[in-house]
């Protein structure tokens, strides 16, 4: 079960630790329940918006494609154990969600946020306004994505940040990022 505030887990059954996140000014909205996956997707954008990533140009950018695709249903979770490029370029053009991310394994908010702003960051740079296959078409595309999950990241509680992103966001030269992208991706990476 979840219990959200502005889109924060309050408090789940199997985490009574108290939550590091921020309730900021706004009308709250309390959802107490299990939710939907469309559900949930709201409310990680929702978790987006109210982030300082999301009240950025970009983070308004991308925010707007997520949006777009929430509202076509075009964002699912997904078998796949992990969110690679490859995973989003077959029709209907879609986002997908590993489905780790809906289980208890992670904090699914935050964590599914994260991935939503990485993907979200590649639909938008989509140049075909109608597709979304979120599909990296060069090594700038993956540095920008990787660049605005790395940003909101890091605006996450300590402990919900993921590792491998924060290792990313230290590294200060686009010729460094590239490495680590390259050496993740191997020949995945146009
Ligand atoms: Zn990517």
């Amino acid at each position: 079960m979840w219990v959200l505030v502005n889109g924060h887990p309050a408090a789940r059954q199997w985490d009574t630790t108290s939550y590091g996140g921020m309730i900021r000014e706004g009308e709250p909205t309390v959802f107490i329940g299990e939710a939907s996956d469309y559900e949930l997707f709201d409310l990680a954008i929702h978790r987006i918006e109210i982030s300082e990533f999301g009240r950025t140009e970009e983070g308004k950018r991308v925010i707007q494609r997520l949006k777009t695709l929430q509202s076509d249903g075009r964002i699912h979770f997904g078998p796949r154990p992990h969110a690679e490029p490859s995973d989003y370029t077959s029709p209907p053009p879609t986002i997908h969600i590993t489905d780790e991310y809906r289980s208890e394994k992670y904090d699914s908010l935050d964590s599914t946020a994260r991935l939503l702003v990485h993907e979200g960051t590649h639909a938008a740079n989509d140049p075909e306004v109608d597709k979304a296959h979120a599909k990296p078409t060069d090594m700038d595309d993956e540095i920008a994505a990787w660049d605005n999950e790395s940003e909101f990241n890091h605006e996450l509680p300590s402990i919900h940040r993921n590792s491998q992103t924060s290792d990313y966001g230290r590294l200060n030269t686009r010729e460094k990022k590239a490495k680590f992208l390259k050496d993740l991706y191997g020949s995945k990476l146009p």
